[in-house]
């Protein structure tokens, strides 16, 4: 060998710091190192790849592209090996002794030298090569770039110099060799460790890793290769056929039903992406987790980063499972720093779009299989509305109702199509469950004159309402809350006044029932929702509708529930025989238990606990001995 001098040199005083900070980490997930390292390594295969192509010598006499990793247990180091593009001594100290990277100084800067806080930019910024110092004290690059005949070691301990000689190296590409710095490191000498490793970060790098642990006695073994090697959503669609999306699904989702939809593209020019989606069938098991997270991989150029971001997918799309992969976001990019990253905000938002329409071409196309899609995800879709004020006219289109006045399910414009000449407004009542919100007592009057009512059951339901005002200028309204227009939707059918009390009966009845119930009730007055039903309550005009109120006194919420409204039905038997009796002397005590039996039974109707269960019992019994011994 020509040269056999050996020069020491200076890190660029950004790398000092920077290296100062790894040597002292406390960074938790020092593992990424060798995904920083088989990153690092896939890219010089894929720039000699690419190289190759215009100077085909580059390659010549050289195999497949591969990355190895060898674990020697008696030597305590890690070796990751590649044959790719290399580096020459120009690129060593370019690369390797200063940070060309944009933005790094800006980051370096912000380095306070207090190791906790310090250790959030770590993750904020990206580490890459330098990374190798969390866990070794001494690190060698070997390295001899394509097409040249000169081989050079890089070495440092991370301590301010390196050391760059010239070396021999029978092929082109890097070795890099960690020797590891205390116990602590030693779990990077573990097969099975480092195997997850390998497949949790990079499984799917395009070319294959291997791995080999040595040193130990009896462990010694063929190097095995970890990794799958092929990342399916890069591949042409004509390529992949219907069987291999679905495996992949499984895979990814760690789901065993078939995928519903999938979305396969890739997105160019201002960004450039590649998606591969998938929607379930079946609701994941961690639907309704309060954490709502996302749990679509995010990759980097093949390297995935992390399939833990809410940046990428937002709450109301948790379902969706699948892969996207960036070409655009730094590689060394860490979950800490995807938080208000404005290119994966960019991102995110296309996707958002894209599926949103792709489920408006499906309920276009296949309505069938959309409602079963909505079926399973309609609950968690509507959450958009409540907190995606972007995208809430176009959710609101999609959303599927049960209604009075439809079989199945029915889209806003459908009921607006259905409207009565004088309905104003979009009716609907709320609940918890889909019978008893059927069953609601404020029901009748509508079903009776053909006015049809959204049947909310989902507890998102009263949360979107308080966003909506309207659709498509249609207000939507509670039939639990404030007074009913059904008079002027359709005339009272005369024959039926001839029974009802007199206005001055009633007018008498309500001063004694307020009198009784006193501020039990916000008010009473006569109903024209109520056909078959005595009474029931309803929320004040101006007071919240009453499943939120209770929803939201369930959740601590709200300390107390306000006072209701109770409408009694004129043409009942009941309020009739009350009326009757309500002008005779002494009434005000003979009809107060059975004026709180009428508050009582409403609030059955509703699911409202007794205020005084003993006391309606006392009363009823009272009163069915009272009917019975009649
Ligand atoms: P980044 O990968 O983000 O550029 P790194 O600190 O990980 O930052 O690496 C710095 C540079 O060193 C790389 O951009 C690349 O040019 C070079 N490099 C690192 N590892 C290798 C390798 N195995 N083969 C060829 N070049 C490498």
């Amino acid at each position: 060998m020509a040269d056999v001098k050996t020069e020491t040199m200076g890190f660029e005083a950004e790398v000092s710091r920077l290296l100062h900070m790894m040597v002292h980490s406390v960074y938790s997930e020092r593992e990424i190192f060798l995904r920083e390292l088989i990153s690092n390594a896939s890219d010089a295969c894929d720039k000699l790849r690419y190289e190759a192509q215009s100077n085909p010598d580059l390659m010549a006499g050289a195999g497949d592209f591969g990355i190895s990793i060898t674990a020697d247990k008696a030597a305590r180091t890690i070796t990751v090996s590649d044959n790719g593009i290399g580096m020459n001594r120009d690129d060593l100290i370019s690369n390797l002794g200063t940070i060309a990277r944009s933005g790094t100084a800006k980051f370096i800067d912000q380095l306070t030298g207090d190791a906790k806080k310090d250790v959030q930019l770590i993750g904020q910024f990206g580490i890459g090569f330098y990374s190798v110092f969390m866990v070794a004290d001494r690190v060698t690059v070997t390295t001899r770039k394509a097409g040249e005949s000169e081989a050079w070691v890089w070495e440092s301990k991370g301590e301010g110099t390196y050391e760059i000689s010239a070396a021999d190296k029978a092929a082109h590409g890097t070795d890099i060799v960690l020797h590891l710095k205390d116990e602590a490191a030693d779990e990077y000498l573990d097969k099975f460790r480092l195997k997850k490793i390998v497949t949790t970060y990079s499984d799917h790098i395009a070319v294959p890793i291997s791995l080999a642990v040595t040193g130990a006695e009896g462990e010694n073994q063929e190097a095995m290769i970890v990794n799958e090697g092929s990342a399916i959503w890069t591949r042409p669609k004509a390529d992949i056929t219907e069987d291999q999306y679905k495996e992949f699904y499984h895979h990814v989702a760690h789901a065993f039903d078939e995928p519903a939809l999938t979305l396969h593209y890739k997105a160019e020019g201002m960004q450039e992406y590649t998606v591969l989606l998938y929607v379930p069938s079946k609701r994941p098991m961690d639907l309704f987790d309060p954490a709502r997270k996302s749990r679509v991989k995010l990759y980097v150029k093949r390297v995935f980063i992390t399939d833990d971001s809410e940046e990428l997918m937002p709450g109301w799309l948790r379902f969706v499972r699948g892969v996207v992969d960036s070409q655009d976001l730094p590689l060394n990019i860490s979950r800490e720093m995807l938080q208000n990253n404005p290119t994966l905000a960019r991102m995110a938002k296309a996707i958002t779009k894209k599926l949103l329409g792709e489920f408006e071409k499906l309920a276009e196309k296949d309505s069938d299989k959309f409602l079963a899609l909505w079926e399973e995800f309609g609950a968690v879709l509507k959450e958009g509305i409540y907190e995606d004020a972007e995208r809430r006219d176009q959710i609101l289109k999609l959303a599927r109702f049960r209604s009075t006045g439809a079989e199945g399910w029915t889209s806003l414009a459908d009921y607006v199509s259905r409207m009565k000449d004088k309905q104003s407004a979009i009716y609907y009542v709320t609940g918890t469950d889909e019978k008893a919100v059927a069953r609601s007592p404020q029901l009748e009057g509508f079903r009776a004159k053909g006015v049809e009512v959204l049947l909310l059951s989902d507890a998102v339901d009263d949360f979107w309402l308080q966003m909506v005002t309207d659709f498509e200028g249609k207000p939507f309204k509670s039939i639990t809350r404030g007074a009913c227009d059904l008079k002027d939707l359709a005339p009272d059918d005369k024959a039926d006044d001839a029974e009802k009390p007199t206005e001055g009966a009633m007018t008498t009845l309500i001063t004694l029932m307020k009198e009784v119930l006193g501020d039990r009730v916000k008010d009473v007055r006569p109903s024209d929702r109520l056909t078959e039903t005595a009474a029931c309550l309803v929320a004040d005009d101006t007071g919240m509708d009453m499943h939120l109120e209770r929803i939201l006194k369930a959740h601590n919420q709200i300390d107390t529930v306000t006072a209701k409204v109770l409408e009694i039905n004129p043409g009942h038997t009941l309020i009739r025989a009350l009326a009757d009796k309500a002008g005779a002397k002494g009434a005000i005590d003979s009809l107060s238990d059975p004026v709180w039996l009428v508050l009582d039974q409403a609030r059955i109707l509703e699911g409202d606990p007794l205020e005084d269960p003993a006391a309606f019992a006392k009363r009823l019994s009272a009163a069915m001995a009272k009917g019975l011994a009649a």
